[in-house]
């Protein structure tokens, strides 16, 4: 019955005309930022919970330029309680935008990390690193990137990157036993063999798959090579907002709506996998309460 009513929730939310296929259970928001435009914009803490409980989202990764908006998150205990979240924060590697194309070459970045991670969150120890970007794949051989992957690796954070393909390689030969989340699977689109020959070379390596192209054809659906490699490895995906701009939280909704369609198309333990169980998995949370 619960999951009957979830789905006509989702149906309403979609405003579909017409009865859609729709994954009903819960989600692990692999790839949430809480911005300080958001926050002290138009999207403050109870707006944001509300759309994520609306969505039937039980825990995020949150991720924040600067890490101000993962800790007023994670020091909302009552309100992430109430609404249903769990809160898995990251340290965000940014203090501002300057820094999305410079924190490779600047060392004082580490210093903050270090800082970040001392310090913990209301909501408990940082448990990955990123979101961080590398437009050009050599900079993951300078050496910031390194230092953040193997202190990832000796401290088992998580690392969420934003890089192509030549870059998860480069990343991976700092720390090979660094769990990389790879956000989008690649922005850029590298072919779906690409993708399976990563994940069979590296087996800490998980996709994220907000944004990524060719995921999803006419109507929402998944597309054939994409429903064939999310079923072969189902353990190795996880779904994503990316609330990179504000516009990402007032369309928040039907991003779910969207990922609870192509979901789907899964077999549903599939589906339960990616939405769900690898990225409660990955942190250790409890099933959610009903
Ligand atoms: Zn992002």
């Amino acid at each position: 019955m619960r999951g009957l009513i979830a789905l006509a929730a989702t149906l309403l939310l979609a405003g579909a005309a017409v009865a859609q296929p729709s994954y009903s259970g819960p989600i692990f928001d692999a790839h949430l930022h809480y911005n300080d435009e958001a926050y002290s914009g138009p999207h403050p803490l109870a707006d944001v919970l509300g759309r994520m409980q609306r969505s039937g989202v039980r825990a995020i990764v949150a991720n924040s330029r600067p890490n101000d908006g993962t800790k007023s998150l994670a020091n909302a205990r009552e309100q992430t309680q109430a609404a249903g979240v769990t809160v898995v924060p990251f340290v965000r590697l940014y203090r501002n935008r300057a820094d999305y194309g410079g924190w490779f070459a600047d060392p004082t970045i580490v210093e903050m990390v270090q800082r970040e991670l001392a310090a913990g969150t209301a909501a408990g120890p940082y448990r990955g690193l990123g979101e961080f970007h590398l437009y050009d794949s050599a900079n993951a051989n300078g050496p910031v990137a390194r230092q953040l992957m193997q202190l990832a690796q000796e401290r088992e954070l998580a690392v969420l990157a934003h890089v192509d393909d030549t870059a998860i390689d480069l990343l991976m030969a700092h720390a090979p036993n660094t769990r990389l989340i790879w956000a989008h699977t690649g922005i850029g689109g590298p072919p779906v063999a690409r993708v399976r020959a990563l994940l069979v070379k590296y087996p800490k390596l998980m996709g994220e798959l907000s944004y990524r192209p060719g995921l999803t054809g006419a109507g929402g659906g998944l597309s054939a090579e994409w429903k064939a490699l999310l079923t072969e490895f189902s353990d190795r995906f996880l779904v994503g907002s990316d609330t990179w701009v504000n516009g990402r939280w007032s369309s928040y909704e039907s991003l779910m709506t969207e990922a609870r369609r192509w979901l789907a198309d899964l077999p549903p333990a599939a589906a339960q996998r990616i939405a769900w169980e690898n990225g409660a998995r990955l942190f250790g949370l409890p099933a959610p309460r009903r």
